[in-house]
C-alpha cells in the first residue's frame, strides 16, 4: 500500500465518524449487529443478577461448623457477580441499548437457575454454585467465540468476566475438597 492511500483512508474514516454521531462508540466498522450483542448482553446481565441472588441467599442461610468460611466465600462471589452485572449493563448502554433489570423476565433470560437448599447442607450449596459457574464458563466461552473480532471491547469484557468465573469455580472445588 502506498503511503498516500492510508492518508486517503483516514480522511474517509473521519468523514464516516462525523455521520450518525449519536451512535457514540458504534461506528460503521463495528463488526456485529449491535441489537444482537445487546440481546446477548441482557442475557449476561440476567445471569449475573441470578448468580448474585443465589450466592447472597446461600451466604445468609448457611449454617454449621464451616459456616464462616463458606458464607465468606459466597459473599465474596456475590459481590463479584454484582460487579459483572454492572459491567454488562454499562456496555449495553454504551452500545445504545437498554439494560434490562425487569424482575419479571430475569429468570427467563438467565443461563443459570436459582436453587435453595437446607441451611445445613453446605455441600449441596457448593455443588449448585459450582454447577452454575461451569454453565457460565461454557456460555461465556461460546459468546466470546461468537463475538470474534466483531466487537473487541465486549469480547475483552467477557474474557475478564470469564477469568473471574474460572476462579470462582476453582474456589468452590477447593472448598468441596474435590
Ligand atoms: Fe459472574
Ligand atoms: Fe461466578
Ligand atoms: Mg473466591
Amino acid at each position: 500500500m502506498a503511503a498516500g492511500s492510508f492518508t486517503t483512508d483516514i480522511t474517509a474514516i473521519r468523514e464516516r465518524a462525523r455521520q450518525k454521531m449519536a451512535d457514540g462508540p458504534v461506528t460503521g466498522s463495528y463488526g456485529k449487529d449491535p441489537e444482537e450483542v445487546i440481546a446477548v448482553l441482557n442475557e449476561v446481565l440476567a445471569t449475573e443478577i441470578v448468580c448474585w441472588m443465589r450466592y447472597t441467599r446461600h451466604a445468609v442461610s448457611a449454617t454449621g461448623i464451616n459456616r464462616a468460611q463458606v458464607a465468606g466465600e459466597f459473599t465474596e462471589h456475590a459481590e463479584s457477580e454484582r460487579g459483572h452485572a454492572m459491567l454488562a449493563a454499562e456496555r449495553i448502554s454504551q452500545l445504545g441499548g437498554e439494560p434490562d433489570f425487569d424482575p419479571a423476565t430475569i429468570a427467563g433470560r438467565a443461563h443459570t437457575t436459582y436453587e435453595t437448599f437446607a441451611d445445613s447442607d453446605l455441600e449441596a450449596m457448593l455443588r449448585d454454585n459450582l454447577t452454575a459457574e461451569r454453565i457460565v464458563i461454557t456460555t461465556y466461552q461460546e459468546i466470546i467465540r461468537w463475538l470474534g473480532d466483531g466487537d473487541p471491547t465486549t469480547r475483552r469484557l467477557l474474557e475478564g468476566i470469564l477469568a473471574d468465573e474460572e476462579e470462582h469455580a476453582d474456589d468452590l472445588v477447593d472448598l468441596l475438597g474435590a
